[in-house]
């Protein structure tokens, strides 16, 4: 089998391994590691149906993880995927109406972050046995919500690691901010930043960047790292979970060998429909990939025009996890319709930073016909949650609301094998969910009366991550100002 190496997309560093990109996290010029060739999958599709989820993630991540020895790899992926998940199936596949709901919320903290942040951790851990690194790594996260409860789950108590992830104080729903500041591993601390998702994935990129603050990191034996979506390591294990959506419709007779399946994807940081794309790219039938926005649908108007704007307001929508301005892996998807020109790259992410905007070439905008923009409005992603549930009894949360009225509006569900990615337990968002159900009656309950009530009207279980939270002390209390990111994290680090 090729080896597959990384390199920088602003071409600073090139021929790193997997380990060593999944150790980094982000490359030293700022850039993100891409594979330098795409691997080709090579399992017949028919044998996709008879595979577990993992197995498929083994045949999946052996082909960009070519460092990583099978005994490895196998290790790492039967960590991950266990009883951790509420369903054996990992990624169950509901059909409701015209769509396919991938249900990718049965992890620990309920969503789809769960998907690769159970497996993160492991690859962690064993890239930094195989290059011999003694430092404790730090691992460095900002969150719009969910990727924060899920990096800390994974992480906590992991031996040589530790985790620091800063949140936007006012931007995130009431039961995603318990569950952080109630994490209770020992190697965990939480900081609400007072500024929005931007300004706290700006914050981290900038300490990511920071050599002096790396050298006296390392002088007390600490290194950076990413659990966010930068980093390659939670890319490739979001591939899967496609390939494993098309062994399950090749299983139910729904899809035949090599049909096309379209994906629609609720999207933020663009890491999980460029998933999506990568498993296109590496030979899975995939169509078209629809990306779902909510209000700030500054990807819808650059699939629309060429331009990305990020010289917008920003707006806090229901769908907390989706209120992106900088979509930071849309870049991965540059470097991939540029030819791979890092120079290119490199100009374009100037510019955004300077001018706050870029434009790509008409040759580089043919290439992306595979990609369709929508967007729902708040009301729009109220309208559906109350119609979906009236038609079906199946409650969605905000963010697959949001992409499924995509699908309605846009895919051609009823002609086409059509997947939703179902990023969230609607019990994550019980209060958005239930107010778009129905407002007068449950607008004076508080946040756990919700829960009840989405039990009885839904009469799905009340996840674990939810029951914990209860009555769970808060233990993380710090708050600081977006230009105190740093300090905070070199007073915590003892630096
Ligand atoms: C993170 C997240 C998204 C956005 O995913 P990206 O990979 O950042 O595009 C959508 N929905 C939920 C519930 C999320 O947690």
């Amino acid at each position: 089998m090729n080896e597959i190496r990384y390199r920088s997309t602003r071409g600073g560093e090139q021929g790193v391994s997997a380990s060593q990109a999944i150790l980094k996290g982000l490359a030293d010029d700022g850039g993100l590691f891409v594979p330098e060739s795409l691997p080709e999958f090579s399992v017949p599709l028919g044998n996709l149906k008879s595979m577990s989820y993992q197995e498929t993630a083994y045949e999946v991540m052996r082909l960009f993880f070519t460092d990583f020895t099978e005994e490895e790899l196998k290790t790492c992926i039967r960590g991950a995927y266990d009883e951790k998940f509420d369903t054996e199936m990992i990624a169950p596949l509901v059909k409701k109406g015209d769509a396919y709901y991938l249900e990718l919320f049965h992890g620990k903290t309920i969503a789809f972050k769960d998907m690769a942040l159970s497996i993160l951790p492991y690859l962690m851990t064993t890239s930094a046995k195989k290059n011999g690194v003694k430092n404790e790594i730090v691992i460095l996260t900002a969150t719009s919500g969910d990727t924060g409860k899920a990096a800390l789950a994974g992480f906590a108590d992991v031996p040589g690691t530790s985790i620091i992830v800063f949140y936007p104080k006012d931007g995130v729903s009431p039961i995603q901010e318990k569950q952080m500041v109630t994490e209770p591993g020992k190697n965990t601390m939480v900081v609400g930043a007072l500024g929005n998702f931007d300004d706290c994935q700006t914050g981290v990129k900038k300490m990511f960047n920071n050599k002096d603050l790396a050298a006296r990191m390392a002088e007390k034996g600490y290194q950076f790292s990413s659990a966010n979506s930068i980093n390659i390591g939670r890319l490739v294990p979001q591939i899967v979970y496609y390939v494993y959506a098309y062994g399950q419709l090749l299983k139910s007779g729904d899809l035949s060998e090599g049909e096309t399946m379209d994906v629609v994807v609720p999207t933020g940081n663009f890491g999980n429909i460029l998933a999506a794309y990568y498993a296109k790219q590496i030979g899975l039938p995939v169509g078209t990939l629809y990306c779902a926005s909510n209000e700030n649908k500054v990807l819808f108007d650059f699939f629309g025009s060429g331009t990305y704007d990020r010289k917008r307001e920003f707006i806090l929508t229901s769908s907390p996890s989706m209120d992106i301005l900088i979509s930071s892996n849309l870049e991965r998807l540059i470097y991939r319709i540029a030819g791979d020109s890092t120079d290119k790259i490199a100009n374009f992410m100037k510019q955004l930073s300077g001018d706050g905007e870029y434009t790509i070439t008409n040759d580089m905008r043919q290439q992306l016909s595979a990609f369709v923009g929508g967007f729902a409005t708040e009301e729009q992603t109220a309208g559906e949650i109350a119609s979906v549930y009236k038609d079906t009894g199946y409650v969605l949360d905000p963010h697959t609301a949001v992409a499924s009225y995509v699908c309605r509006e846009k895919a051609k569900a009823g002609q086409v094998k059509t997947v939703v990615a179902s990023t969230a337990s609607p019990y994550k968002f019980t209060r958005s969910v239930m107010l778009a159900i129905d407002r007068e009656k449950y607008e004076s309950m508080g946040d756990f009366e919700l829960v009840d009530e989405l039990n009885r009207l839904s009469g799905v279980a009340i996840p674990q991550a939810i029951e914990s939270i209860r009555t769970a002390p808060v233990v993380h209390d710090t708050v600081c100002e977006v230009d105190t990111m740093q300090k905070t994290v070199e007073k915590k680090l003892g630096l």
